[in-house]
């Protein structure tokens, strides 16, 4: 049976949480010393180690079948492969900063600038659609220096918390776009390595799942049983089952994460009690 490869960065900002992805998909690596490549024990795949800049590439020739990496290379390389699944790590913006003492007036204000990125492309097609002419300067790192040095008016890198910015001087003033690390697949495999893909995915998607939603068991009165469960609907309904006290029900059901504090202040006024929110392991739909 052929082995999926799979190629993941070798280290850097996505090597931890794919290599994290794939055991909570159950997956064992033989060693993940990361050398050049591992196999996995109890899955067909082999995992490649490599940089991150050429994984569009090496997926769009077949090196490697599928490969975790930002949207933010997919796009910049261009090349010829299939994003097929978000991940939901590695988020972060593509952002334009200028100097913080400049007075920013829209997009204008980089007309005829000088911008420099390690992102020409994505940059490029921005401001193509905006019809507004920029000057580019491609660097390979540390372009948050660039303006401090005199290379550039401008910057546009990728910013998750900004702190870098702050720290040399420089303020974000337009996000272009925001990224994540996907799951990208080149376009010609064979069925059996799709049917591998498959198999992951069904992973990925219940591990995606679980962390984006939690159990919750709560105590309530009866009379308001029917209510509370139009509020958290669950999976298909909630668990209700009685409680040893007459009149009263535990009842269990699934929440979004993101919607937990909005609607526990409902539950509250419909007499909820003893509420409890557990994180769930694997979800499966
Ligand atoms: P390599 O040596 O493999 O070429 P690199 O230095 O190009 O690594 P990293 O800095 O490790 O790349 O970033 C890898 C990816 O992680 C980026 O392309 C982006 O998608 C994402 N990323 C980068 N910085 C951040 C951040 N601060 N927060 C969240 N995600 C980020
Ligand atoms: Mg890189």
């Amino acid at each position: 049976m052929s082995k999926l490869k799979i190629a993941i960065q070798k280290s850097g900002r996505l090597s931890e949480k794919s290599l994290e992805l794939l055991k909570e998909c159950g997956i064992k690596l033989s060693n993940s010393d990361r050398k050049l490549k591992t196999e996995a024990k109890n899955f067909p795949i082999e995992v490649l180690f490599l940089r991150d800049d050429d994984i569009p590439q090496y997926v769009e020739q077949g090196v490697a079948d599928i490969g975790f990496i930002g949207e933010n290379e997919v796009w910049e390389k261009e090349k010829n492969v299939l994003t097929i699944e978000k991940l939901g790590f590695a988020n972060c913006k593509l952002s334009l900063a200028i100097p913080k003492d400049e007075n920013y007036t829209g997009l204008f204000y980089f007309k005829n600038k000088k911008i420099a990125t390690s992102y020409p492309k994505i940059l490029r097609k921005f401001f193509d659609e905006k019809e507004i002419n920029v000057e580019i300067e491609e660097i390979g790192g540390s372009v948050e220096i660039a303006t401090g040095i005199g290379l550039a008016n401008a910057i546009f890198d990728i910013v998750s918390t900004g702190s870098t910015l702050i720290m040399n001087g420089l303020k974000e003033v337009e996000v272009v776009t925001k990224s994540e690390a996907v799951l990208i697949s080149n376009k010609n495999l064979v069925a059996e390595k799709q049917r591998i893909i498959e198999k992951l995915l069904f992973r990925i998607r219940a591990v995606k799942n679980s962390a984006e939603n939690k159990y919750i068991l709560l105590n309530a009165p009866n009379s308001a049983i029917s209510r509370i469960s139009s509020i958290i609907p669950g999976m298909k309904s909630p668990t209700v089952l009685p409680l040893a006290i007459e009149g009263w029900s535990s009842i269990h059901s699934v929440v979004k994460e993101d919607e937990f504090w909005d609607i526990i202040d409902q539950l509250k006024a419909l007499g909820a009690q003893g509420i409890l929110v557990i994180p769930i392991e694997k979800m499966v739909l």
